[in-house]
Protein backbone atom coordinates (compact mmCIF):
# COMPACT_ATOMS: atom_id res chain seq x y z
CA UNK A 1 0.00 0.00 0.00
CA UNK A 2 1.71 3.40 -1.05
CA UNK A 3 2.58 5.63 1.74
CA UNK A 4 1.70 2.96 4.43
CA UNK A 5 4.53 2.27 7.12
CA UNK A 6 4.84 -0.72 9.00
CA UNK A 7 5.62 0.50 12.65
CA UNK A 8 6.65 -1.19 15.11
CA UNK A 9 3.73 -2.56 17.16
CA UNK A 10 4.42 -1.31 20.48
CA UNK A 11 4.00 -4.87 23.05
CA UNK A 12 2.32 -4.15 26.18
CA UNK A 13 3.68 -5.75 29.77
CA UNK A 14 2.32 -5.69 32.79
CA UNK A 15 5.52 -4.53 35.81
CA UNK A 16 4.60 -6.37 38.54
CA UNK A 17 6.63 -5.48 42.02
CA UNK A 18 6.22 -9.21 43.56
CA UNK A 19 8.45 -11.50 43.72
CA UNK A 20 8.64 -15.07 43.83
CA UNK A 21 9.80 -15.33 47.10
CA UNK A 22 8.41 -18.35 49.17
CA UNK A 23 7.05 -16.81 52.25
CA UNK A 24 4.50 -14.30 52.93
CA UNK A 25 5.81 -12.50 56.80
CA UNK A 26 2.83 -10.60 58.78
CA UNK A 27 3.80 -7.69 60.50
CA UNK A 28 2.61 -3.52 61.61
CA UNK A 29 4.86 -1.21 61.41
CA UNK A 30 2.85 1.72 63.09
CA UNK A 31 3.44 1.13 67.04
CA UNK A 32 3.36 3.46 69.74
CA UNK A 33 4.11 2.58 73.08
CA UNK A 34 4.59 4.55 76.89
CA UNK A 35 7.86 6.15 75.54
CA UNK A 36 5.49 8.52 73.44
CA UNK A 37 1.70 8.57 73.99
CA UNK A 38 1.05 4.84 73.90
CA UNK A 39 -0.37 3.18 76.79
CA UNK A 40 1.87 0.16 77.60
CA UNK A 41 5.42 -0.63 77.78
CA UNK A 42 7.32 -1.39 74.86
CA UNK A 43 7.46 -5.33 76.57
CA UNK A 44 4.11 -4.97 76.66
CA UNK A 45 2.93 -4.02 73.06
CA UNK A 46 6.08 -6.68 71.46
CA UNK A 47 4.66 -9.64 73.84
CA UNK A 48 0.72 -8.65 72.29
CA UNK A 49 1.78 -8.52 69.10
CA UNK A 50 3.88 -11.71 69.22
CA UNK A 51 1.10 -13.59 70.90
CA UNK A 52 -0.96 -12.71 68.03
CA UNK A 53 1.38 -14.49 65.47
CA UNK A 54 3.06 -11.82 64.15
CA UNK A 55 6.36 -12.07 62.43
CA UNK A 56 8.14 -8.68 62.24
CA UNK A 57 7.21 -5.53 64.48
CA UNK A 58 7.97 -1.58 64.22
CA UNK A 59 8.22 0.43 67.54
CA UNK A 60 7.23 3.84 66.07
CA UNK A 61 6.86 6.49 68.64
CA UNK A 62 5.98 9.91 67.82
CA UNK A 63 9.88 11.55 67.46
CA UNK A 64 11.90 9.28 69.52
CA UNK A 65 13.75 6.51 68.97
CA UNK A 66 13.31 3.59 70.84
CA UNK A 67 16.16 1.23 71.34
CA UNK A 68 15.10 -2.42 70.45
CA UNK A 69 17.73 -4.40 70.94
CA UNK A 70 17.42 -5.23 74.56
CA UNK A 71 13.84 -6.75 73.62
CA UNK A 72 15.01 -8.75 70.59
CA UNK A 73 16.69 -10.88 72.77
CA UNK A 74 13.43 -11.99 74.20
CA UNK A 75 10.95 -12.54 71.19
CA UNK A 76 10.84 -14.63 68.52
CA UNK A 77 9.85 -11.79 66.01
CA UNK A 78 11.31 -9.04 64.06
CA UNK A 79 11.76 -5.97 65.35
CA UNK A 80 12.26 -2.65 63.40
CA UNK A 81 13.66 0.52 64.50
CA UNK A 82 11.04 3.65 63.44
CA UNK A 83 10.27 6.58 64.10
CA UNK A 84 6.82 8.76 63.90
CA UNK A 85 8.58 12.15 62.50
CA UNK A 86 5.20 14.02 64.03
CA UNK A 87 6.10 17.93 65.62
CA UNK A 88 5.23 20.58 63.30
CA UNK A 89 3.73 18.99 60.22
CA UNK A 90 1.98 16.04 58.75
CA UNK A 91 3.13 12.38 60.18
CA UNK A 92 5.88 10.84 58.15
CA UNK A 93 6.55 6.91 59.45
CA UNK A 94 10.62 6.10 59.26
CA UNK A 95 11.01 2.41 59.05
CA UNK A 96 14.52 0.78 59.82
CA UNK A 97 15.68 4.16 61.24
CA UNK A 98 19.38 4.32 62.75
CA UNK A 99 18.86 7.95 64.14
CA UNK A 100 15.93 10.17 65.27
CA UNK A 101 15.63 12.67 62.83
CA UNK A 102 14.81 16.53 63.49
CA UNK A 103 10.79 17.66 62.49
CA UNK A 104 11.37 20.09 60.84
CA UNK A 105 8.23 22.12 59.29
CA UNK A 106 10.13 21.54 55.64
CA UNK A 107 8.31 18.02 55.37
CA UNK A 108 10.57 17.62 52.01
CA UNK A 109 13.95 18.11 54.28
CA UNK A 110 12.22 15.38 56.18
CA UNK A 111 11.42 12.69 53.46
CA UNK A 112 15.24 13.65 52.03
CA UNK A 113 16.60 12.70 55.48
CA UNK A 114 14.68 9.83 55.81
CA UNK A 115 15.86 8.76 52.54
CA UNK A 116 19.71 9.35 53.01
CA UNK A 117 18.98 6.63 56.18
CA UNK A 118 17.99 4.07 53.56
CA UNK A 119 14.70 3.64 55.76
CA UNK A 120 11.39 3.30 54.30
CA UNK A 121 9.55 6.70 54.21
CA UNK A 122 5.80 6.59 55.06
CA UNK A 123 2.97 9.39 54.64
CA UNK A 124 0.41 8.65 57.53
CA UNK A 125 -3.17 8.79 57.78
CA UNK A 126 -3.35 11.42 55.18
CA UNK A 127 -7.51 11.40 55.79
CA UNK A 128 -7.12 11.67 59.20
CA UNK A 129 -9.40 15.17 61.87
CA UNK A 130 -12.88 16.40 61.30
CA UNK A 131 -11.45 18.24 57.97
CA UNK A 132 -10.28 14.91 56.90
CA UNK A 133 -6.85 16.72 55.46
CA UNK A 134 -4.38 15.59 57.85
CA UNK A 135 -1.57 15.94 54.66
CA UNK A 136 -2.68 18.49 52.02
CA UNK A 137 -3.09 16.93 48.96
CA UNK A 138 -0.44 19.41 47.30
CA UNK A 139 1.83 18.58 50.04
CA UNK A 140 1.86 14.86 49.35
CA UNK A 141 1.87 14.91 46.13
CA UNK A 142 5.38 16.87 46.05
CA UNK A 143 6.84 14.55 48.53
CA UNK A 144 8.21 12.28 45.47
CA UNK A 145 10.78 10.26 47.57
CA UNK A 146 8.29 8.75 49.88
CA UNK A 147 8.16 4.69 49.43
CA UNK A 148 4.06 4.96 49.89
CA UNK A 149 1.31 5.96 51.80
CA UNK A 150 -0.75 4.60 54.77
CA UNK A 151 -3.93 3.51 52.79
CA UNK A 152 -5.04 2.31 55.90
CA UNK A 153 -4.87 3.33 59.61
CA UNK A 154 -6.32 1.68 62.52
CA UNK A 155 -6.41 4.15 64.70
CA UNK A 156 -8.70 6.62 62.78
CA UNK A 157 -11.54 3.65 63.23
CA UNK A 158 -11.99 5.55 66.42
CA UNK A 159 -10.69 9.40 65.58
CA UNK A 160 -11.94 11.68 63.14
CA UNK A 161 -11.64 11.33 59.59
CA UNK A 162 -11.14 8.18 57.51
CA UNK A 163 -9.35 4.91 58.08
CA UNK A 164 -8.91 4.70 54.35
CA UNK A 165 -7.08 6.79 52.02
CA UNK A 166 -6.92 4.52 48.61
CA UNK A 167 -8.79 7.85 47.05
CA UNK A 168 -4.95 9.66 47.81
CA UNK A 169 -3.49 6.50 46.67
CA UNK A 170 -5.08 6.49 43.22
CA UNK A 171 -4.27 10.15 42.75
CA UNK A 172 -0.66 9.78 43.26
CA UNK A 173 -0.48 6.34 41.33
CA UNK A 174 -3.19 8.77 38.62
CA UNK A 175 -0.01 10.83 38.84
CA UNK A 176 2.72 8.22 37.66
CA UNK A 177 4.15 7.71 40.74
CA UNK A 178 5.61 4.63 42.01
CA UNK A 179 3.87 4.65 45.79
CA UNK A 180 2.65 1.29 47.63
CA UNK A 181 0.20 1.44 50.02
CA UNK A 182 0.58 0.42 53.52
CA UNK A 183 -1.84 -0.91 56.14
CA UNK A 184 -0.99 -0.16 59.65
CA UNK A 185 -2.66 0.13 63.34
CA UNK A 186 -0.95 3.09 64.66
CA UNK A 187 -2.05 1.37 68.10
CA UNK A 188 -1.64 3.48 71.16
CA UNK A 189 -4.43 1.38 73.20
CA UNK A 190 -4.81 -2.67 73.64
CA UNK A 191 -7.71 -2.33 71.38
CA UNK A 192 -5.96 -0.77 68.45
CA UNK A 193 -3.78 -4.08 68.71
CA UNK A 194 -4.41 -5.98 64.09
CA UNK A 195 -6.61 -4.07 62.55
CA UNK A 196 -4.35 -3.52 59.68
CA UNK A 197 -1.08 -5.09 58.70
CA UNK A 198 1.43 -5.47 55.81
CA UNK A 199 2.50 -9.09 54.50
CA UNK A 200 5.80 -8.90 53.07
CA UNK A 201 7.09 -11.71 50.13
CA UNK A 202 10.69 -12.77 51.41
CA UNK A 203 13.17 -15.29 51.76
CA UNK A 204 13.47 -15.02 55.06
CA UNK A 205 12.36 -12.83 58.44
CA UNK A 206 15.02 -10.41 58.84
CA UNK A 207 15.19 -6.94 58.64
CA UNK A 208 17.01 -6.50 55.60
CA UNK A 209 14.74 -8.94 53.65
CA UNK A 210 11.82 -7.35 55.08
CA UNK A 211 13.30 -3.78 54.08
CA UNK A 212 13.95 -4.48 50.97
CA UNK A 213 10.09 -6.04 49.91
CA UNK A 214 8.79 -3.19 51.37
CA UNK A 215 10.87 -1.06 49.36
CA UNK A 216 10.05 -3.05 45.95
CA UNK A 217 6.85 -3.21 46.92
CA UNK A 218 6.63 -7.03 47.17
CA UNK A 219 4.09 -7.01 50.04
CA UNK A 220 0.20 -6.22 50.21
CA UNK A 221 -2.05 -5.04 53.16
CA UNK A 222 -4.85 -5.85 54.70
CA UNK A 223 -7.42 -5.82 57.32
CA UNK A 224 -8.01 -9.49 57.30
CA UNK A 225 -8.35 -10.61 53.82
CA UNK A 226 -5.19 -13.48 53.38
CA UNK A 227 -3.50 -13.33 49.59
CA UNK A 228 -1.86 -16.30 48.33
CA UNK A 229 -0.24 -14.89 45.13
CA UNK A 230 -0.46 -12.00 42.83
CA UNK A 231 1.16 -12.99 39.64
CA UNK A 232 0.75 -12.06 35.99
CA UNK A 233 1.56 -13.77 32.53
CA UNK A 234 1.59 -12.01 29.21
CA UNK A 235 -0.91 -9.71 29.85
CA UNK A 236 -3.30 -10.94 32.33
CA UNK A 237 -3.30 -10.96 36.23
CA UNK A 238 -4.01 -13.67 38.68
CA UNK A 239 -4.93 -12.82 42.28
CA UNK A 240 -5.75 -15.94 44.27
CA UNK A 241 -6.62 -15.29 48.14
CA UNK A 242 -7.95 -17.58 51.07
CA UNK A 243 -10.93 -16.28 52.04
CA UNK A 244 -12.21 -13.22 49.82
CA UNK A 245 -15.46 -13.02 48.38
CA UNK A 246 -14.97 -10.80 45.90
CA UNK A 247 -12.31 -9.59 44.15
CA UNK A 248 -12.31 -5.86 42.00
CA UNK A 249 -9.71 -4.45 40.17
CA UNK A 250 -8.91 -0.63 39.53
CA UNK A 251 -7.18 1.13 37.35
CA UNK A 252 -5.99 5.14 36.81
CA UNK A 253 -8.12 7.38 38.73
CA UNK A 254 -9.77 4.63 40.68
CA UNK A 255 -11.86 3.16 38.02
CA UNK A 256 -13.36 -0.18 38.38
CA UNK A 257 -12.76 -2.59 35.81
CA UNK A 258 -13.69 -5.85 36.72
CA UNK A 259 -15.76 -7.48 39.80
CA UNK A 260 -15.03 -11.10 40.78
CA UNK A 261 -17.04 -13.08 43.22
CA UNK A 262 -14.72 -15.55 44.07
CA UNK A 263 -11.72 -16.26 46.21
CA UNK A 264 -9.55 -16.26 42.83
CA UNK A 265 -9.98 -14.16 39.75
CA UNK A 266 -8.07 -12.96 36.48
CA UNK A 267 -7.51 -9.96 34.58
CA UNK A 268 -6.36 -9.62 30.74
CA UNK A 269 -6.04 -6.59 30.02
CA UNK A 270 -7.57 -4.89 27.27
CA UNK A 271 -6.33 -6.29 23.41
CA UNK A 272 -6.35 -2.76 22.33
CA UNK A 273 -2.71 -1.45 22.89
CA UNK A 274 -3.79 2.24 23.02
CA UNK A 275 -6.73 1.49 25.28
CA UNK A 276 -4.71 -1.12 27.59
CA UNK A 277 -1.80 1.57 27.96
CA UNK A 278 -4.68 4.61 29.41
CA UNK A 279 -5.41 2.22 32.09
CA UNK A 280 -1.80 3.13 33.89
CA UNK A 281 -2.33 0.56 36.38
CA UNK A 282 -4.30 -2.20 37.96
CA UNK A 283 -4.92 -3.14 41.04
CA UNK A 284 -6.98 -5.77 43.13
CA UNK A 285 -9.12 -4.94 46.52
CA UNK A 286 -10.04 -8.17 47.58
CA UNK A 287 -13.03 -8.16 49.95
CA UNK A 288 -14.31 -10.54 52.50
CA UNK A 289 -16.53 -11.52 55.43
CA UNK A 290 -17.08 -8.52 58.12
CA UNK A 291 -15.97 -6.05 55.71
CA UNK A 292 -12.58 -6.89 55.75
CA UNK A 293 -10.12 -6.28 52.90
CA UNK A 294 -6.71 -6.87 51.40
CA UNK A 295 -5.48 -4.57 48.85
CA UNK A 296 -2.27 -5.46 46.16
CA UNK A 297 -0.12 -3.01 44.89
CA UNK A 298 -0.42 -1.66 41.69
CA UNK A 299 0.84 -3.53 38.74
CA UNK A 300 1.38 -1.00 35.61
CA UNK A 301 0.77 -1.34 32.39
CA UNK A 302 3.71 -0.23 30.00
CA UNK A 303 5.03 -0.80 26.50
CA UNK A 304 8.10 -3.13 26.27
ZN1 LIG B 1 0.38 9.98 63.36
ZN1 LIG C 1 1.13 7.12 65.10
Amino acid sequence: MKGFTQMARNEIQLKSSYTRAPNWFRGNLHTHTTRSDGSRPPEEVIADYEARGYDFLAISDHDVLVELDSYQKNTSMTLIHAVEVSARGPHILQVNATDRIDPKADRGWVVDEINKQEAVCVLNHPNWGTNFNHFPHELLESLEGAHGIEIYNGVIERLAGSPFATDRWDRLLTKGRTVWGFAHDDSHIPTDVELGWNVVQAENCTVDEIIAGLKAGSFYASTGVTINSVETEGTTIRVETEDAQRIRFISRSGVLRATVDAAEATYALPEDTDEALRLGYIRAECYGAGGRVAWTQPIFVETS
